[in-house]
């Protein structure tokens, strides 16, 4: 039988997964996912290749652990094939104790869950998987690769709040997040752009929660997301950077208690709350109505003011990428983001951004300040980080 690893990526509404052989270069073997948890549930799976494997919809994935359960199910037919070494897990928040992954004990699992308030919406889905499989597999090892550990490196001027110092003592800093993907395209640079990945380079992850990261050869030096996943750009349902003197407002004039507050932050902002229609780019391109216009502009107007600022943070810039379901897919995103950039020197040639498919340079030939388009593929470097975790077991 052929040894496998599991990645699983458990979020709010979707459960993604990668199996991956055990071998040297952790050759794909399936990937795929399960989206709309809890309302309109879709299974998907792809081989290497692309090609659909299942393409479903599933009424009854009513929440993650269905959705684990039904996954489970669909891996047991292969169970005379594969056998599991280890089931590694995107874990959002580490929190202060946590650099690097690390093999799963009980005792990892109370401290995690002890930072729960911090990721309300990803944390508890990311735990529940861990226990799940605990129950089912006790004797499979399993990994957490955080989404914190990749930001570490900043230095502590980009890690701090200008609040009294016993505050920082208590754990209250800037954390960043997204670091999985930023890890796997600080990676993939080194082999597609070896002298860019050296360089100072802005990632913008721009999926349904979104962040941009500063990364001087190849390690992260500031981040626009930071205690939680709430801070920094405007996502699908969450605000970004919002004055602290709002959420006093709410409080002592509209009387919103600490529940309603983390509701309207975290669930009808961004661009749900700005266009009132819909929290999916998609959506908002295809709609006539003003605020979908004005939701989307209002995203394109702080992707560019906060990459201003980060080419700031590190004395210029050299290169841009763009990852995740916003940044992959969507040419009208790079190409307003790179007008706005045009004072720093970024240009892409329309054509090459129109048709934009996997791993690829978007800027003509010989530019000075290149500018990217590569997926990002959390579930790989998820699947790199347990087999290097389990082979110090
Ligand atoms: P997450 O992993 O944070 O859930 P993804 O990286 O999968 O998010 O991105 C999901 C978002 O990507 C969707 O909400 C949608 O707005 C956007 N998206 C996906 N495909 C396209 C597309 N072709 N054009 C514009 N936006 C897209």
């Amino acid at each position: 039988m052929t040894p496998a690893i599991l990645a699983l990526n458990a979020g709010s509404s979707s459960l993604k997964f990668g199996l991956f052989k055990d071998t040297d270069q952790l050759p794909l073997l399936f990937k795929g996912q399960i989206d709309g948890v809890g309302s309109n549930a879709h299974f998907s799976v792809v081989n290497p290749h692309g090609e659909h494997l299942v393409d479903e919809v599933c009424q009854h994935i009513s929440d993650q652990a269905c959705a684990l359960a039904h996954l489970g199910q669909w891996l047991s037919q292969f169970k005379t094939q594969f056998t599991l070494s280890g089931v590694g897990h995107r874990i959002v928040h580490g929190g202060r104790d946590f650099h690097c992954a690390v093999t799963i004990t009980p005792d990892i699992i109370e401290r995690l869950t002890k930072l729960t308030p911090l990721a309300p919406l990803h944390q508890p889905h990311n735990l529940a998987a861990i226990n799940t499989i605990a129950k089912r597999m006790p004797d499979i090892p399993q990994v957490a690769c955080f989404d914190t550990a990749f930001h570490r490196t900043q230095n502590k001027l980009a890690q701090r709040f200008a609040l009294p110092r016993e505050y920082y003592e208590r754990g209250i800093q800037r954390y960043g997040f997204h670091g999985t993907s930023y890890e796997w395209i600080s990676l993939r640079l080194k082999t597609l752009a070896p002298a860019l990945a050296q360089a100072k380079v802005v990632v913008a992850h721009l999926g349904s929660g979104a962040s941009l990261c500063a990364m001087v050869n190849g390690k992260s030096v500031e981040t626009t997301m930071g205690f939680t996943a709430l801070d920094g750009l405007p996502m699908g349902t969450r605000c970004g950077a919002l004055d602290p003197g709002v959420l006093l407002y709410l409080m002592q004039t509209e009387w919103l208690n600490a529940e309603q507050i983390q509701d309207l932050l975290y669930t009808r902002s961004g661009l749900l709350g700005l266009s009132g229609i819909s929290n999916d780019l998609r959506v908002l391109s295809d709609h006539d109505a003003s605020e979908a216009r004005e939701a989307i502009d209002y995203f394109v107007y702080h992707i560019v003011a906060k990459i201003g600022s980060l080419a700031a943070s590190m004395g210029g810039i050299d290169g841009l990428v763009f990852t995740a379901g916003i940044g992959e897919n969507s040419a009208a995103i790079r190409r307003d983001v790179c007008k706005g950039l045009a004072f720093l020197g970024i240009h892409i040639d329309s054509v090459a951004n129109d048709n934009a498919k996997q791993e690829q340079c978007l800027s003509p030939a010989g530019a000075p300040k290149p500018v990217w388009v590569i997926p990002t593929n959390e579930e790989c470097m998820i699947a790199h980080h347990t087999q290097q975790c389990l082979a110090q077991l």
